[in-house]
């Protein structure tokens, strides 16, 4: 098949490639060359005319086990595993119709969500990429224990790591610190010490496993640090009642390089965000744009599903509108959750690009997103592993 277009941007560089064509043989990208589109009077050639083609979005923090409404915890709590599949399924192509190909899922319950990308692996329909976490490695009682990770001290952690790695999880999650899903514990608090964390860390390690640490305390967000996690989700440095980022921790997390994954996106007119965060907002976004300038590297987990502002399509929102906002240039933005948010997921190497031999998981949006990022909300053809699914997103 080949893929014709009036603009590229490839999630890598920095400028548009006018009147790319891109072929495709077997799902991946066979060659990228420039010309105008060959008469169409062969089924095998797409013109998508006026558009610009780039690589699918990569979210690095969905909940597809939530349902995105003002109570997705009691609704997750009445529902079987095989309704559970259905509506995650139902969300997984909610978000590929919004342009995502790929969907780290940082915690699920009873690892259903191993079935579904384990469904949509074996092409028997298209979807999108799952990257999946399981259950979240939390406290007994502690932030979302319902979801069934629950594992206390250094054994009962290298246990659960284990535990998970045997399913075949992509990555280990972990709660650092309380969150704001679970009244047990206030975000500010840590839920593991340093030690544990690192006994986390060395067992997730040791059998090849990232692990993603959830962290708002400052005291949580320094403990992962030091222990070595491959990403801090949030990040947002909560106190009891405010926000108090220690500017050495933002330093060392940016001479680290450090991965942050910053919780944004609303959709427009999807209701309030959480007060808790609404309050503490200006702050949040000041000392995201400060890891930004410090060398951060920086891509959205939109937290999808966990709220009614945060439906599982929600990421476009939140690369065009927030990234903006922490001081990123339109490029940046748009290679966060391409070319940055692969490799982070580790999988640099198949996707989040658009060159030979990665896997043809592309979008075409109106306009030159470069210009004029918003460009990227209206998502008008998607195609995951070179098929073409739905009518995009408007
Ligand atoms: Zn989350």
């Amino acid at each position: 098949m080949l893929i014709a277009a009036a603009r590229l941007f490839d999630g890598h560089g920095h400028s548009i490639v006018p009147n790319p064509l891109i072929d495709i043989a077997d799902g991946r990208i066979a060659s990228v060359t420039q010309g105008n589109a060959p008469p169409s009077n062969s089924s095998s050639t797409v013109d998508l005319g006026d558009v610009t083609v780039m690589p699918g979005l990569i979210d690095i923090h969905q909940h597809l086990a939530f349902d995105a409404s003002d109570d997705p915890v009691s609704h997750l709590a009445d529902v079987d595993d095989g309704t559970l599949l259905l509506r995650m399924r139902a969300a997984a192509l909610r978000a590929l119709a919004g342009g995502i190909t790929t969907i780290r899922d940082l915690g699920d319950r009873n690892y259903v969500s191993l079935t579904l990308r384990d469904w949509f692996r074996s092409g028997a329909e298209a979807g999108p990429e799952i990257l999946a976490a399981g259950p979240p490695i939390t406290t007994t009682g502690g932030h979302c224990w319902f979801l069934g990770g629950a594992a206390d001290g250094e054994d009962g952690i290298r246990e659960a790591v284990q535990a998970h790695a045997s399913r075949g999880v992509d990555l280990i999650k972990i709660m650092a610190t309380g969150g704001n899903l679970t009244p047990s514990l206030g975000p500010h608090e840590s839920q593991y010490t340093a030690a544990e964390l690192a006994a986390a860390v060395r067992a997730a390690h040791a059998l090849h496993l990232p692990i993603a640490a959830h962290a708002h305390g400052g005291q949580g967000i320094a403990d992962a640090m030091a222990a070595g996690v491959d990403s801090i989700e949030h990040c947002t440095f909560f106190t009891a009642d405010g926000v108090d980022a220690d500017p050495a921790v933002i330093a060392e997390l940016g001479r680290r390089k450090a991965v942050v994954s910053v919780t944004a996106g609303t959709i427009p007119g999807g209701g309030p965000i959480h007060p808790a965060i609404a309050k503490r907002m200006a702050a949040i976004v000041s000392n995201h744009a400060a890891l930004h300038r410090a060398g951060a590297r920086i891509a959205c987990g939109t937290d999808a599903g966990v709220g009614p502002g945060k439906p599982h399509d929600v990421l476009r929102y939140a690369v065009s509108n927030v990234l903006p906002t922490i001081g990123m240039s339109n490029a940046q933005a748009l290679r966060a959750n391409t070319s940055l948010a692969a490799e982070i997921c580790g999988v640099g190497d198949r996707k989040g690009t658009i060159a030979v031999g990665k896997d043809a998981d592309l979008i075409a949006v109106p306009g030159n997103p470069l210009e004029e990022i918003t460009c990227i909300q209206q998502v008008l053809a998607v195609f995951v592993g070179g098929r073409r699914v739905g009518m995009g997103s408007q």
